[in-house]
């Protein structure tokens, strides 16, 4: 805004604007009552001056009337008309009511004006006169043998303008004193408006304008105002204001200082405490791996022996025999599927594991993958339902026996005695194939959907029953799905079975590994 504009619509201006504005309306409608008194009280005198001449001009009226001394009675009409109050003069007969004599202005029975510009002669426009006439009219008596007779009446007219020309003087003096008056008042406002608000207002502005928080400095507004009002209090506000906030900045301030200082010093204990944990982590992923593999050796040359031994042992050994073989074999086989995925764990915190994508039967995937896990479903007395497919899907055939190995074995281990399992392949859109599998074992609560894809997650379920299991089945089969391009989806109503659902892309037999 600039600096006219500001002072424009500042409030000096708008105040004094409106007091102004009023004084003029005041002043207005004063000296209107003032001159229209005036007007009505010279009209009054000039109507008792008409009356005085009823005294004067009475007596000789009566006589010329009475002699009906037409000569005499035009004379003191003519000399009546020098008057300067009287511009008109009407002397009517009572007897035949006519006009014995008139002259200058009159009003006739009707209202209109008339002229007289001669004695008893009418001008030709008589309705022209402009001027607002008024008149006193008093009765001719005559004494006569001591007998008052009335002869007839004198009307003498006077009119507007000449009370205008006595009160002139008076109105110019008027209308005079009151633009001086505004005048000065104006003045006087302006400048004691200027002096008292508007400057210091206009400095506080400035000020106002110029504090900026980002370049705040102790600084003062000088207003030079010398008695306690309120534009004192604000200055003295204004500026411990100023003050307080250039010392809160100063605190601000400092305080960031201090609170970067401290950042930098928790930042570099948190980078030396990553480099720790990595390095912790890295010696763990190593051990694993080592260890894993260590312990593969010895574990393939216990099942295969065991192998060996059952077989020799089919025909002839005792059944005590085979049944510790059989334990032997399946404890081995244990160890080396959990060592196995111990291994997977492994490569899939370094990001080393490879897929091998292409088009596989579905079907021949997900019968070998039953055949697999077929002597658990015996064993717990479940029902598998699988109506077989046709599909194919894009895949790494292994990794994927792996996933749905993973989950039939979990819906195995989580079903309750005599449940089900049902294998249902349908398409889920124009090039997805879904494949769930469901089964009516304890499900997992909804809080605990996302969490059991977490490596070493085990539900209280699992850990309160010693179901076997180490909690990282499901890690790493999101890692494979997402490894493969696919997705996998789980919904569960506790108490009822969970569904574990699979998203590949379809692929044709001819299909070769796709590039991704
Ligand atoms: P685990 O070796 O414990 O089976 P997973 O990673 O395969 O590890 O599964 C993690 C946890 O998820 C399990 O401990 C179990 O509590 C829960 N879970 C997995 N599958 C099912 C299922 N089909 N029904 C109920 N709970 C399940």
């Amino acid at each position: 805004m600039s600096k006219n504009a500001a002072v424009k619509h500042s409030i000096a201006t708008q105040l004094i604007r409106v007091v102004f504005a009023f004084y003029c309306i005041i002043a207005l409608s004063v000296t209107i009552v003032h001159v229209v008194a005036e007007f009505q009280h010279t009209k009054k005198t000039i109507t008792n001056e008409l009356k005085s001449y009823e005294t004067i001009f009475g007596s000789v009226l009566a006589k010329a009337l009475w002699n009906l001394d037409k000569e005499q009675l035009r004379d003191i009409v003519q000399g009546m008309s020098n008057i300067p109050v009287i511009v008109g003069i009407k002397i009517e007969t009572l007897q035949d009511n006519t006009i014995a004599a008139a002259l200058g202005y009159t009003i006739d029975k009707t209202g209109q004006t008339q002229h007289y510009h001669s004695l008893n002669k009418l001008s030709d426009n008589t309705s022209d006169y402009e001027q607002e006439l008024f008149s006193y009219q008093f009765d001719i008596h005559y004494s006569y043998n001591e007998q008052l007779q009335t002869l007839g009446t004198a009307t003498l007219y006077s009119d507007s303008s000449i009370i205008l020309n006595r009160t002139k003087i008076g109105f110019f003096f008027l209308v005079f004193n009151a633009v001086i008056k505004g005048i000065a008042l104006w003045i006087i406002f302006l400048w004691v408006g200027r002096k008292l608000l508007l400057k210091p207002l206009a400095l506080l502005t400035t000020a106002i304008n110029e504090t900026r928080f980002d370049t705040l400095e102790p600084k003062n507004i000088q207003l030079d105002i010398q008695t306690d009002n309120e534009l004192k209090l604000i200055e003295t506000t204004f500026n411990a204001m100023v003050h307080e906030l250039a010392k809160s900045k100063k605190d601000v301030l400092n305080f960031n200082e201090k609170l970067e200082s401290q950042i930098k010093v928790r930042t570099a204990e948190l980078e030396k405490a990553i480099e720790v944990a990595d390095e912790a982590n890295k010696a763990k992923t190593a051990f694993l791996s080592r260890m894993s593999h260590e312990l593969r050796t010895p574990l393939n040359a216990i099942i295969g022996f065991a192998n060996i031994k059952q077989k020799r042992l089919e025909q002839d050994a005792s059944e005590q025999q085979k049944d510790t073989t059989a334990h032997i074999l399946k404890a081995g086989r244990h160890l080396l599927m959990l060592v196995d995925d111990i291994l997977d764990i492994v490569k899939l915190e370094e990001k080393v594991l490879d897929f091998d994508l292409m088009a596989c039967d579905l079907n021949k995937n997900i019968q070998d993958s039953i055949n697999l896990v077929s002597h658990g479903i015996e064993e717990n007395n479940l029902t598998l339902h699988y109506a077989g497919t046709d599909f194919c899907i894009l895949a790494d055939s292994g990794r994927l026996s792996q996933v749905l190995v993973n989950l039939l074995t979990n819906a195995i281990k989580y079903n309750k005695a005599g449940g089900s399992i049902s294998i249902t392949v349908t398409m889920a859109d124009d090039n997805h194939i879904a494949v769930a599998i469901q089964d009516t074992g304890v499900g997992i609560p909804t809080n605990q959907l996302e969490n059991i894809f977490q490596p070493f997650a085990r539900l209280p379920y699992a850990q309160q029953n010693r179901i076997d299991g180490t909690g990282i089945g499901l890690a790493i089969t999101l890692y494979l799905i997402e490894g493969m391009g696919g997705e996998i989806t789980v919904d569960s109503t506790p108490g009822e079975g969970s569904t574990f659902t699979l998203f590949f892309q379809q692929a044709t037999p001819t299909n070769s590994p796709s590039e991704r």
